[in-house]
């Protein structure tokens, strides 16, 4: 099965554990009965090391343009930096990726020791995936109708980061699992 289109990332789709594909990213998995502990466990740490990462690093992307866009454009006579409207936009942008940061750091800190939490990983993946989509939103918000733009680098960045809530388990399913966590089913 072969995904040729998509919002922003180019798709392919391989066999079970089996990346013989020629496109460098990013890589479909699909298991079978065969998929061992290890591999799954291989590939949790991948995601953390890997896919969060990418998105702290579109969102840092998103707020370093949006920084300077907003010293660059002049409206009413001043830059919009300037106004208290966006510093606080920037200023939101900046706390959720700090905090994301530090949760990710800190998954990936107890992954290093070999303290794999299921719980933590849906909290961290959800907590990065919102922040980035919030702060790519956010940036292009203050690039205005240019940031709707193809001209302009945000509209990519906010195409990029709609997919962290999706893939690794959509970000409904990181909420049944740390509620499921936190509410344990009764057993019989
Ligand atoms: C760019 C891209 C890359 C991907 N990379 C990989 C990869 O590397 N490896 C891999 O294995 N997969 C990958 N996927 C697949 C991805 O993990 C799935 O698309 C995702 O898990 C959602 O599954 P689905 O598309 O079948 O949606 P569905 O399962 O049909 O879900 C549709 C919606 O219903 C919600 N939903 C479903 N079931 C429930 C429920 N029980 N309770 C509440 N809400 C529910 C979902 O959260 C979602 O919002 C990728 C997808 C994309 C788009």
């Amino acid at each position: 099965m072969q995904v040729d289109r998509s919002l922003s990332l180019h798709l392919i789709i391989v066999n079970p554990i089996d990346a013989r594909s020629s496109s460098a990213f990013p890589v479909f998995f699909f298991f079978n009965d065969t998929a061992t502990t290890e591999i799954y466990t291989s590939l949790f740490v991948g995601s953390v090391r890997l896919y969060k990462r990418q998105a702290l690093g579109v969102a840092q992307r998103a707020l370093d343009l949006a920084v300077d866009y907003a010293q660059q454009r002049v409206t009413f006579g001043k830059p919009i930096a300037s106004r208290q409207a966006i510093k606080f936009k920037l200023a939101d942008m900046e706390i959720r990726l700090q905090t994301a940061r530090a949760q990710l750091f800190y998954n990936a800190q107890l992954i290093d020791k070999g303290i794999y939490d299921g719980m933590l990983g849906s909290v961290t993946k959800t907590c990065v995936s919102e922040m980035v989509f919030d702060v790519a939103n956010q940036a292009l918000q203050i690039f205005g109708g240019y940031g709707y733009s193809r001209e302009y680098p945000v509209e990519k960045l906010l195409r990029d980061a709609r997919i962290f809530s999706l893939f690794e388990g959509t970000n409904e399913i990181q909420r049944m699992i740390i509620g499921g966590t936190l509410v344990p089913k009764k057993r019989n």
